[in-house]
């Protein structure tokens, strides 16, 4: 029986050219504005196909030329291949959704992963299709008034849970109510642009790989603790897709503590007991240790806020509150642990964290990265953890990355795709 694995890959002209397009495209993102003999050293490509390559990106929206920036200008005896080049940020835009629990981000991004645009769009409570409709409804009226001259040339739509990209199907997100859910069928019926469908952690760490720490192209982990906990991994630049599309699910990583010391061990044992039952039915797993859900609800359980919610825990912790700095520090302790265990289980070049108060405040970094170093047996230092460059752009950057991603590993068959009323 031939297999599909046993079969070697079909490599036609039209692959030849975009893996060259996407070598000078992703050259000029990490080193633009840039001369092109400058490119053909990098890559390893000739002059003459650097420039026929060239000449076709800027053609397609996805370079241009800078000739202000040009050396010697003036005296005309260098000519064109001389003037550098930059990616366009102005001709072209992105759009993306971050479909969370409590809200949706949408966003429009440039082609270096700027946001030019977000919103965020309640949920209001809703789950299943419910959660859905009034995006579709909405989507393609926020994409015409906004793109104002770019064209559009893909949505990408994120969220957690088991994502199909694939197939552009949302297998199952426990906490919208969904299942099976035709993601990519509805948004591209809905919004007449090509569509991208990734879980969130795959996709954040895409936009890592392409726009982010330069070691996150050798090996990177992204560890996602928001309302759902999820990581994901890249290898040589290339997000690891498990099988069956799942990402990995850190939720019920066992996490509840075991300390050596005697009386610590008592109190750890007191404390697991206590500990809430997951939903997996064990006690101690780190997403009922650590998700956002958590958080929110245990701080609004002492009085810390008037109900379980994101931006008044956040308030209290910039106000100075004492009771939300001890619940904010005791999460990242737990955070830290579980880096801990992935990071000695994987040995990455790159650990990324995305997590609202890592992100907004480098202290409860510190406090991550010190019980890394404290329970890590690999890395005797936390140099290779990191909060999330991005900040509160990170989803909205994620959102657009499975379309970006595509674009710059394919740039002549993705823009293929985009139809002409986007234009
Ligand atoms: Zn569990």
């Amino acid at each position: 029986m031939t297999t599909a694995l046993a079969r070697p890959p079909v490599r036609t002209g039209d692959d030849r050219r975009d893996a060259n397009a996407s070598a000078v495209l992703r050259t000029v993102l990490d080193h633009g504005p840039i001369a092109r003999s400058r490119v053909a050293a990098l890559t390893g490509l000739s002059a003459s196909a650097v420039s026929r390559q060239v000449v076709d990106l800027v053609r397609l929206g996805l370079l241009c030329e800078r000739p202000e920036l040009a050396v010697g200008r003036g005296t005309g005896a260098l000519g064109r291949p001389q003037l550098p080049v930059d990616v366009d940020t102005d001709r072209l835009a992105v759009a993306g959704l971050h479909i969370g629990v409590p809200y949706t981000t949408f966003t429009l991004l440039d082609l270096r992963g700027q946001v030019l645009y977000r919103q965020e769009i309640s949920n209001r409570g809703r789950t299943g299709f419910a959660v859905l409709k009034p995006l579709l409804e909405r989507l393609p009226r926020l994409i015409a008034a906004l793109r104002g001259g770019r064209t559009v040339v893909g949505l990408g739509a994120v969220t957690g849970g088991a994502v199909d990209p694939e197939r552009g199907l949302m297998l199952r997100h426990g906490l919208l109510g969904w299942r099976d859910m035709p993601l990519r069928e509805l948004l591209e019926d809905a919004t007449g642009l090509p569509v991208q469908v990734d879980n969130h952690a795959r996709a954040l760490t895409q936009a890592e790989i392409l726009f982010g720490h330069p070691a996150a192209r050798r090996s990177m982990v992204q560890l996602f603790v928001g309302h759902v906990v999820d990581a994901a991994l890249a290898v040589a630049g290339t997000v690891h897709q498990g099988p069956p599309s799942a990402t990995g699910d850190l939720g019920h990583l066992p996490i509840a503590d075991r300390l050596a010391d005697g009386q610590a061990d008592e109190r750890a044992d007191e404390d697991a007991d206590d500990a809430a039952l997951c939903h997996c039915g064990r006690r101690g797993c780190l997403s009922v240790a650590a998700s956002d859900t958590t958080l929110f609800e245990a701080a609004a359980a002492e009085g810390i806020t008037a109900k379980p919610d994101r931006a008044q825990l956040i308030a209290a912790v910039q106000q100075g509150d004492p009771r939300a700095d001890r619940l904010v520090r005791e999460r990242a302790r737990t955070i830290g642990r579980a880096l801990a265990l992935l990071a000695d289980v994987v040995n990455p070049d790159l650990l990324v964290l995305t997590e609202t108060f890592a992100v907004l405040d480098p202290a409860y970094l510190d406090v991550v990265r010190a019980e890394f170093t404290l329970r890590s047996h690999l890395h005797r230092d936390a140099d290779l953890l990191i909060a999330q460059q991005r900040g509160p752009d990170a989803l909205a950057v994620a959102a657009g990355a499975p379309v970006l991603g595509e674009l710059y590993a394919r740039p002549v068959r993705a823009l293929a795709a985009t139809p002409a009323r986007h234009r």
